[in-house]
């Protein structure tokens, strides 16, 4: 198979990196919701002294979040430019995580089943086969591990704000950042998850206000959403989701 990155979505993020920690820049949106995104995962698991993988890091925003909560953290992304500011902050920082460059297809062939807790954060609209990403992220997680996915609804309301809103009118976030066709339905997501021998524990949605730039996680899903999953502790370790 060929590997599952779209490289105008690399270049895309690659030339946006010195944004990465930058709470007013190209990543604002990202910054207003991490607090929510993080206390959501660890109100559901407890991070501290687990595992965690962290897909599609970006400048690693929620990956030192759940090292800060006492995770041993592997982020990994595709983006070099994203994964050198990710770790040059991180010794700013002084987190402790270990950022690698790998397709998560191949991480899955190398550690199954490794990972108490894998997220995927606003990645799968970026990718040509979702399905894949969310399989081989199966793979990465021991039975009985946590999954969090977030991405964004095809639905006209989700165009109007995360497309229209966000790039054209607000210019919160770069024009082409994001391509509506490939936003996903939470009940495309649920089978992903489910064909991936996971077990859907539940979808939240997540609501931003650019104005007064407060996120909710709730039941909102008509825009972003977070799914939780759990891999069931009967499956092997490689689970269903093999790749
Ligand atoms: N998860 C982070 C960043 C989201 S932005 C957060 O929510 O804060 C999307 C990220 O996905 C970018 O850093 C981009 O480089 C990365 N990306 C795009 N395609 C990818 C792929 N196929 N595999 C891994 N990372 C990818």
């Amino acid at each position: 198979m060929a590997e599952n990155v779209d490289a105008i979505e690399i270049a895309k993020f690659n030339a946006l990196a010195d944004a990465w920690w930058d709470p007013n820049g190209d990543f604002r949106p990202l910054h207003d919701i991490n607090g929510p995104r993080m206390r959501y995962i660890s109100d559901l698991v407890e991070v501290a002294g687990k595992t965690a993988l962290d897909v599609g890091c970006g400048g690693g925003l929620l990956t030192e979040a759940l090292a800060s909560l006492g995770a041993e953290v592997v982020g990994t992304d595709m983006g070099e430019s994203a994964l050198a500011v990710a770790r040059a902050h991180a010794i700013e920082s002084g987190a402790k995580v270990d950022y690698r460059r790998i397709a998560v297809e191949d991480l899955a062939a190398v550690e199954p089943g490794h990972y108490d807790v894998v997220t995927c954060l606003e990645l799968l609209e970026h990718v040509p086969d979702p399905a894949s990403v969310v399989r081989a992220c199966a793979t990465l997680t021991r039975p009985g591990g946590h999954l969090f996915f977030s991405t964004i609804n095809r639905t006209a309301r989700a165009f109007a704000l995360a497309v229209v809103g966000a790039e054209y009118v607000m210019k919160l976030l770069p024009r082409g950042t994001h391509d509506y066709a490939k936003f996903i339905k939470p009940s495309e997501l649920a089978t992903f998850v489910r064909e991936a021998g996971l077990d859907l524990a539940a979808i939240s949605g997540m609501t931003y206000n650019p104005f007064t730039r407060r996120c909710d996680i709730g039941r909102d899903v008509r825009v972003n959403y977070i799914a939780h999953a759990i891999k069931p502790r009967g499956s092997s370790i490689a689970g269903d989701g093999s790749v």
